[in-house]
């Protein structure tokens, strides 16, 4: 009998600990806890996915949410999330679009006593950011030049080869990221000659993309090229998204590249998105970088969920995210290369895409 009711206590502690082993915010009060997340743009399918993957994984821990679109206006945004904040919400995952004007509204958070987790992007001039869950930014750069230093034999001693450089939104704190990475492989050959940029646009002012917008992408290129390349041709573009790489693709196709005679130069991009996977299968994109979203998702939730339990999130940066105020305490992610040879070992054996998404 004592046997039993000991086995029975035992096992009642194990299943007590499971739970507090598993934070669960959600079902820890009579009422579930809500999270408001507030994502930049439906534009892009990987912000689409970020938030449905929140969702789940908050679910599961019986967190509500409320999911949020800025749709790429700034205003929008701070309407959003200031809203979350009048309903209540414990928790805020804020995607910035312009990653400066969120100043005013996090003092609100903070004067509600709401935890603010910076997600991917991060927020600046504001001391109310709890922790930053991303990739690693520098490296995203880094991995799109290595790859057309690889590609065009730079690192060999190969060249002159001509190059155009393009850069992300200026209010995205990523974007200066992205390319002082990518210059940090390339300024030794613009140095030397071996990488020439005939437009002389080199600076990150001259060819930072607002907003990340492939159709302005495109306006800049068309111009680029009538101005710059009626003799000589482009051998290589860095590209810093998958949604630039497709308006410099349009313009190129548009004077003609992409064909045996003028073969599209080396395009990179980021974020492995469905159009630009299928343009690498065509030929016509070259590269991108894969940022699985379902690892940053569950980075941010653990985040979340942590914060909420009284837990100190796991972090593995402390030192590069300084947002201007204070350095943010940050979990970076690891990005991955991807081209035509390896898009099905990273992409679909990890089911980030079937067969069947790539070949329709
Ligand atoms: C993200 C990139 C994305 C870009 C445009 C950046 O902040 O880190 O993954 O390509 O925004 O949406």
């Amino acid at each position: 009998m004592k046997k039993v009711a000991s086995l029975l206590m035992a096992l009642a502690m194990t299943l007590s600990l499971a739970a507090c082993g598993k934070a669960n915010g959600g079902a820890s009060g009579s009422k579930a806890k809500k999270v408001g997340i507030s994502m930049p743009t439906k534009s892009s399918q990987r912000w689409i996915d970020d938030g449905n993957n929140m969702v789940n994984e908050f679910k599961k821990l019986n967190y509500k949410t409320d999911l949020q679109y800025g749709q790429d206006n700034v205003q929008n945004q701070i309407s959003q999330i200031e809203n979350m904040i009048t309903k209540g919400v414990n928790v805020l995952v804020v995607a910035s679009i312009d990653g400066s004007a969120l100043t005013d509204v996090l003092e609100k958070a903070h004067e509600a006593k709401i935890p603010v987790i910076a997600y991917d992007r991060l927020i600046t001039k504001s001391p109310y950011v709890s922790y930053y869950a991303t990739f690693d930014n520098f490296k995203v750069g880094v991995l799109q030049a290595t790859y057309i230093e690889e590609k065009l034999g730079l690192d060999k001693g190969k060249g002159p080869f001509n190059i155009e450089l393009f850069a992300g939104s200026p209010d995205d704190n990523n974007a200066t990221f992205f390319f002082n990475g990518a210059m940090s492989v390339l300024q030794k050959y613009i140095d030397k000659g071996k990488l020439v940029v005939k437009s002389g646009q080199t600076k990150f002012s001259q060819v930072a993309t607002l907003r990340w917008d492939g159709a302005t992408a495109q306006a800049r290129m068309d111009n680029l090229l009538s101005k710059n390349y009626t003799s000589a041709k482009v051998d290589a573009v860095l590209s810093p998204y998958d949604g630039i790489s497709i308006g410099i693709i349009s313009s190129l196709k548009g004077v003609g590249y992409g064909t045996k005679g003028q073969p599209m130069p080396i395009i990179t991009g980021q974020d492995a998105e469905l159009p630009s996977i299928k343009s690498i299968i065509k030929g016509e994109q070259t590269s991108t970088i894969f940022k699985d979203t379902r690892q940053l998702a569950q980075k941010a939730v653990e985040m979340a969920d942590d914060v909420l339990n009284n837990k100190k999130p796991e972090t593995n940066d402390n030192k590069t995210y300084n947002n201007g105020v204070k350095v943010v305490p940050s979990f970076l992610c690891n990005p991955v290369v991807v081209d035509k040879d390896n898009y099905k070992e990273v992409l679909v054996d990890s089911k980030y895409y079937s067969e069947s998404q790539l070949a329709k």
